[in-house]
């Protein structure tokens, strides 16, 4: 087959890259060996984990807020059976969307495993091989399997493993107090798992703003979760009927199941990208200039096997731009503010920049303002007041820096601050905009009120 561009990866990033492609008017083939369209995402990441955190949700919520807002209930039990069809459900809807969206758009989806065979041709597996004046490299990522003796018991299972679950484990260990970790540690506690956490690092989330990541600290703690922080795993041994999980000095906990989720690698093996000049590493991934231009002038990447990002939306964003200029346009990542969002039970998001990279870059020129959910009427009616919106600017033009959210729908409302950073609002124009009452919204403009001293909504500071 030949094509305008060729698309290696059918995820977030090659999808939109090969949609875009095909609305710029280029003849279009991606190739992606699973059965399914939507990669990682659709398939066994943010979609199917975010469809168990809505039961999750529910569960608390029929649990602990309906009889609070006066709803009353039977005992609700998890039914994990559903559960999983509900997942798998909504993950049907999604790749099967990309699948229609394609056939809509006539781009080619070729079934198998592509491999560069030249700059221009790729030999696939499976299916027809495609000869192409641009391709886009959008393989995505893998699981680090990390060098620790035991770990090849069936017990230890990656997020994949975790998802195919029929079951919940009684007691379930998660290696890796990351993103993934903890969004799995928050859904597990929820379907009554008894939860413990490794963690190499002092803290949970340890790449989101500090005070973020001891509030899910706190709160996880309140919910039972054990967490070993600072401690390194040394072994896991399988006794055949349960698993003994060591780690720090001596210490062990038991356990039907393990969590390994310690990071991400970007996929650049078996890909021939090497061999046709395009220089690739297992850790950083394909370099890329800011148009996704690999060394080689017709070959692109996108997405986590970039290596800028591993998150579905700059996936989205950085397969729009390779797409763009592989059909002759001129296309530039720049600078984007990306938001950060975290599904645990507080919901966490962040924008820009952490209160420490700010203090870091402006020294003693930085304000901060923190609302309470507390003092929010829509969190005080929906009985979710856990958490706070931090507002973070410069004092020398009030740029604002960073927002970062711990509470209720927090990874929806980030969205304001993304737009508010990417337009180098100031924090004036986010506190003195009028924001609809009674919402969630309103605690943005409420932070950007206290870090600039004129709260309304919170009692003065004692001098
Ligand atoms: P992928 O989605 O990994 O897609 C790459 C595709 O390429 C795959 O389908 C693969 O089969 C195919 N492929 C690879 N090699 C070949 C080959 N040689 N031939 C043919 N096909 C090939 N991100 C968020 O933004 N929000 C979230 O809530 C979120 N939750 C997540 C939860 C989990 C459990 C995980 C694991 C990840 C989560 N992520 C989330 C990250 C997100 O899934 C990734 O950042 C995103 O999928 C990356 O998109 P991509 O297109 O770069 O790669």
């Amino acid at each position: 087959m030949e094509v305008d561009v060729a698309v290696l990866g059918g995820g977030p990033a090659g999808y939109t890259a090969a949609i875009r492609a095909a609305q710029l008017g280029g003849k279009v083939a991606c190739i992606e060996r699973e059965p399914e369209l939507g990669g990682t995402c659709l398939r066994v990441g943010c979609i199917p984990t975010k469809a168990w955190v809505q039961t999750a949700h529910a569960l608390h919520d029929a649990r602990e807020t309906f009889a609070k807002l006066g709803v009353a209930v039977t005992e609700p039990q998890l039914d994990f059976a559903q559960a999983g069809e509900w997942k798998a459900a909504v993950v049907k809807q999604m790749t099967g969307g990309v699948a229609s969206l394609f056939k809509a758009n006539g781009v080619e989806w070729v079934r198998g495993a592509g491999r560069f065979t030249s700059t221009t041709s790729l030999a696939v597996e499976g299916g027809e091989d495609v000869t192409f004046r641009s391709a886009i490299v959008a393989t995505g990522s893998y699981p680090i399997n990390p060098p620790i003796p035991g770990l090849d018991s069936p017990r230890c299972v990656d997020s994949t493993g975790l998802l195919a679950q029929t079951e919940v484990p009684k007691r379930l260990v998660i290696l890796g107090g990351g993103i993934i970790g903890c969004e799995f540690a928050s859904i597990f506690e929820r379907f009554g798992s008894a939860v413990t956490i490794i963690e190499m690092l002092p803290h949970l989330i340890p790449l989101e703003d500090e005070d973020a990541g001891k509030e899910l600290q706190k709160a996880f703690k309140r919910r039972g979760i054990e967490m070993h922080l600072e401690k390194q795993c040394t072994g896991v041994e399988d006794t055949g009927s349960a698993l003994v999980v060591r780690f720090g000095d001596g210490e062990s906990v038991e356990a039907d199941l393990m969590l390994v989720s310690v990071g991400r690698a970007p996929l650049v093996e078996g890909l021939g990208l090497d061999e046709i000049g395009v220089p690739t590493d297992r850790r950083a991934g394909i370099a890329t200039d800011d148009h996704m231009r690999t060394a080689v002038p017709t070959i692109y990447a996108a997405g986590d096997v970039a290596g800028r990002w591993q998150l579905a939306h700059t996936g989205f964003r950085e397969g729009e731009i390779a797409a763009e200029n592989a059909m002759g346009h001129e296309s530039a990542l720049g600078n984007p503010a990306v938001p950060r969002p975290i599904y645990t039970d507080p919901e966490i998001a962040g924008v820009g920049l952490t209160e420490a990279q700010a203090r870091e870059r402006h020294g003693d020129a930085v304000a901060v303002g923190t609302f309470p959910w507390v003092a929010n009427a829509r969190a005080v009616m929906s009985g979710a007041t856990g958490g706070w919106v931090k507002s973070i600017h410069e004092t020398t033009y009030g740029e604002l820096l960073g927002i970062v959210i711990v509470g209720p729908h927090a990874t929806d409302l980030i969205e304001a601050g993304v737009v508010a950073i990417d337009a180098e609002s100031t924090v004036e124009t986010v506190a003195d905009g009028i924001a609809p009452h009674p919402t969630l919204s309103e605690a943005i403009k409420e932070a950007g009120l206290v870090a600039l001293g004129r709260a309304i909504h919170l009692p003065p500071k004692r001098r």
